[in-house]
């Protein structure tokens, strides 16, 4: 069983839904930086200061802040019996400091799970995504309703719309992804450690395949 993972994939393409439930079934631990900074700013903490305009405005957080972040979280405990990091790396230089932390704490990458999905779907659900306060779960106010309008169903938090989900700063991430984060998946691919997955079958579908592909390894 793979258990040390990456999942990447542009804005939308159902990295956060996937992982929200790769978590509960392998009881990995979940490492979104988007939530983590969401966190940060929510408490107004001084990390939380410095990010909070990169992410309202779908801009990147700088290498440096971002890789301290996760060089601490994925230090910790919890990541020794596996991990799923859902938002980074998002650079080159991010991919590189991570290979390097992950040597030096001796828990290697085994797989990139990357989920593929066409610009138009991705528009359309991100305009109509809402998300948990409590713990990130996603929601589509068509496609992925919670059984109870504006709770989550994982926890019973308030449902909400993030700040960076509308059409100019989706617009700048997607530009992002293009430029900075599309070319990591050549990366991997070197490496052999990209796996390709069709976000457009839907959630139920690729989740299934998921799991499939990493306890067949
Ligand atoms: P999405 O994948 O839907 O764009 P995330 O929750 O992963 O959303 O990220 C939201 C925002 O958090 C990004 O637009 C960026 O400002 C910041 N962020 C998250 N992860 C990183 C990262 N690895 N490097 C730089 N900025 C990041
Ligand atoms: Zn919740």
């Amino acid at each position: 069983m793979l258990k040390n993972i990456v999942l990447m994939g542009p804005p939308g393409a159902g990295k956060g839904t996937l992982a929200t439930r790769l978590r509960e079934e392998l009881k990995l631990t979940h490492i979104s930086t988007g939530d983590m900074f969401r966190e940060a700013i929510k408490n107004e903490t001084p990390l939380g200061k410095e990010a909070k305009a990169y992410l309202d405005s779908g801009n990147l957080v700088p290498d440096e802040l971002t890789i301290a972040l996760v060089k601490e979280r994925l230090s910790r405990s919890d990541c020794e019996n596996g991990f799923l990091l859902d938002g980074f790396p998002r650079t080159l230089v991010q991919a590189e400091a991570l290979d390097k932390l992950a040597k030096e704490i001796n828990r290697p990458i085994e797989t990139v799970i990357n989920l593929d999905c066409d610009q138009n779907e991705l528009i359309r659900r991100i305009s109509g995504r809402r998300v948990c306060k409590n713990c990130g779960a996603p929601y589509h106010v068509d496609t992925m309703k919670p059984k109870v309008e504006g709770v989550c169903d994982v926890c019973g938090g308030p449902l909400y719309q993030r700040a960076d989900d509308n059409e100019e700063a989706l617009k700048v991430r997607l530009q992002h992804y293009v430029n900075s984060t599309k070319p990591l998946l050549d990366y991997y691919r070197d490496k052999g450690l990209l796996k390709n997955f069709d976000s457009l079958v839907g959630i139920a579908r690729i989740f299934d395949e998921v799991i499939n592909f990493l306890s067949s390894k």
